[in-house]
């Protein structure tokens, strides 16, 4: 079922209202609760968002198994690996939107900051996050430019250009408050 890009986002938002308000209406812990086609797939929307253990879309959306095509790398970086997902999500499984979660205390975002170098494959992630910090007057800004840089990063994938310039396509921006529990979305 196709869901549009303007519902899509209605969907997260109210499903993050529920969450927010303690009334969640979705419960997935044990296996009884699955109730999964093995066939096939219909997320109404694809998210990329940080690998950090406290950010799990499927609770702060209040979403079901199956709603959700999520990719989480630290940083919420936009490499090639996480566009390839994405336009699958788009191209195969008829997604409409994509969502790119920042969230508060992103620790690859204070790294993208400190000016170190890291060690091993950690320094490829935090090198894609460096720019989009460089000159961000604080922490909070940084998370934002740096969702900013990922929205920017997949609006040039080339599979995805035409749904973009159609419209059939919207990329989003969001940022995930852990005290609250919100999620606020940017323009
Ligand atoms: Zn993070």
């Amino acid at each position: 079922m196709s869901v549009s890009p303007a519902e899509a986002l209605e969907r997260l938002k109210a499903g993050n209202l529920r969450f927010q308000n303690n009334e969640p209406h979705t419960y997935v812990r044990v296996l009884e609760d699955f109730d999964v086609d093995p066939q096939s797939q219909d997320p109404f929307a694809a998210v990329l968002t940080c690998s950090d253990s406290r950010v799990v879309c499927e609770m702060l959306f209040d979403t079901g198994i199956g709603d959700l095509f999520v990719a989480r790398l630290a940083g919420n970086i936009a490499s090639p690996e996480a566009l390839g997902s994405l336009e699958f999500a788009v191209n195969a499984l008829g997604v409409n939107l994509i969502l790119v979660l920042g969230h508060e205390n992103c620790g690859a975002i204070k790294a993208a900051m400190s000016g170190e170098s890291y060690a091993g494959h950690l320094e490829e992630v935090i090198g894609v996050i460096r720019p989009a910090v460089v000159g961000a007057p604080d922490y909070h800004a940084a998370i934002l430019a740096n969702i900013r840089q990922s929205i920017e990063v997949i609006s040039r994938a080339p599979l995805l250009a035409a749904r973009l310039a159609s419209g059939s396509l919207a990329v989003s921006g969001g940022y995930y408050d852990l005290d609250s529990g919100s999620v606020r979305f940017l323009d």
